[in-house]
């Protein structure tokens, strides 16, 4: 036997116990390496896992994103389109939203404003309990408030407004909305309808003091008449007489007008070729004219076409022979009588203009108005009766003059 046979159960010993170690680490490794590869595909799998879902969260982040555009925009959209001013201000009393129709209304443009504090643009000049500041410092909303603004041209319009705090989802007060509108219209309209209770009762009054006085009016007219025939063509009474004639005449004019001018508009409507209406209208009137004045001629200038509108001519011929008639007055030294029929756009029109006195700014203002006049024999009362007239046929009545150049009237009527 060798030594080495001698060792060689030792030898053998701990080979096998070598093999059973290189058996162990083996499997071990074995083990090891599939956890491992386990744990790996596991990993790949939850990278991937995660890849798809940060996709996902990016393209649900997109999509967000979008959605907040989207509704940004529309909401944008909405108050840009909406009919009236609406703006929006910050804790601090800032404007940050300020849409299209609130730059109307204000005349303040939107990067003249944005960042800047309420009170300096929309002014507190009622105070600060009609504005947004209110409700900034109460929380207490107003609602179909009124309130007067200046605007950035200086022009004072009565404003119509609400006020409200701005929350978000979670109740925390972000700011205040205000909306507004302008009340010009309407309070123009509320005077209107003042106005126009007025005259109904006025008209009332009128029409039965007209009724009574015109008896008596009449009765003094025709005794004078019998006076007069009776008097001798020399008899110096005769004048006296005749002057009584002549006052009970203008008092039966001032009459008549105040009831036509009282008396609720009914109107016979249907289509006229106003280009004939207003030549017939002309011949007419100078029929009477040539008899009376040589210093006046009178200039035509008409569409070719027939202009034809919805309208009732004996109503409408009374509102050109007052223009006619005013114009031939304003020119005591003579002078053109010009007129025009011409269509503008949608619009039938007509103008009758002068070369006459004008008027100053003060009769500008008070045309318009019952029994202003400057005429010592005058009524007051031919512009508005023609005004009612022609608003009747939703038409407008428009003034142009010039002191000392005369003065053109424009009427438009709808075709
Ligand atoms: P009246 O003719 O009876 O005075 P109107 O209502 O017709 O009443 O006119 C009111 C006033 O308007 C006139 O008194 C006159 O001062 C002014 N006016 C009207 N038309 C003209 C004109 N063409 N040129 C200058 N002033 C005018
Ligand atoms: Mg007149």
């Amino acid at each position: 036997m060798t030594p080495a046979d001698s060792t060689s159960p030792l030898h053998l010993g701990r080979s096998d116990n070598q093999l059973d170690n290189f058996t162990d680490s083996y499997i071990l490794f074995q083990e090891t390496t599939r956890k491992y590869r386990e744990a790996y595909e596991q990993l790949e799998a939850q990278f991937e896992s995660l890849t798809v879902k940060l996709e996902e969260t990016n393209v649900d982040l997109q999509k967000r994103v979008e959605e907040r555009d989207r509704v940004t925009n529309y909401l944008n959209n909405i108050l840009d389109s909406m009919s009236g001013g609406v703006l929006v201000v910050d804790l601090d009393g800032q404007i940050t939203h300020f849409n299209q129709e609130a730059e109307e209304l204000t005349g303040y443009e939107q990067d003249q404003v944005l960042g800047y504090p309420y009170a300096d643009i929309i002014g507190l000049a009622d105070g600060r309990q009609n504005t947004a500041m209110h409700t900034l410092d109460t929380g207490e909303r107003l609602s179909n408030k009124e309130k007067s603004l200046r605007r950035a041209d200086g022009r004072v319009i009565p404003l119509g407004f609400s006020t409200s705090l701005l929350r978000d989802e979670q109740g925390t007060v972000l700011g205040v909305v205000e909306v507004f509108n302008d009340l010009t219209e309407v309070k123009r309209l509320e005077a209107e309808v003042q106005r126009v209770n007025t005259l109904a009762a006025l008209g009332e009054m009128a029409a039965t003091v007209a009724h009574e006085i015109r008896n008596p009016l009449g009765g003094i007219a025709g005794y004078a008449g019998m006076l007069e025939r009776d008097l001798s063509s020399e008899d110096p009474n005769r004048r006296l007489v005749h002057r009584i004639i002549e006052g009970v005449g203008r008092l039966n004019r001032i009459v008549s007008s105040l009831l036509t001018y009282t008396r609720p508009l009914r109107l016979n409507a249907y289509p006229v070729n106003l280009v004939e209406l207003v030549e017939e209208t002309t011949a007419f009137f100078e029929i009477d004219l040539e008899r009376q004045r040589d210093d006046i001629t009178v200039e035509r200038s008409y569409e070719d076409d027939a202009l034809v509108c919805r309208l009732d001519p004996e109503q409408l011929q009374q509102v050109i022979l007052n223009l006619l008639q005013n114009a031939t007055q304003a020119m005591p030294e003579g002078g053109t009588l010009q007129i025009r029929v011409f269509a503008e756009g949608e619009l039938g029109a007509f103008c009758i203009g002068d070369t006459g006195i004008g008027m100053e700014a003060d009769v500008h203002e008070k045309l318009f108005t019952p029994f202003f006049t400057t005429k010592e024999d005058g009524t007051g009362l031919g512009l508005v009766t023609s005004k009612k007239i022609v608003e009747a046929h939703s038409g407008t009545i428009r003034v142009e003059s010039q002191v000392g150049q005369g003065t053109q009237f424009y009427v438009h009527l709808p075709q």
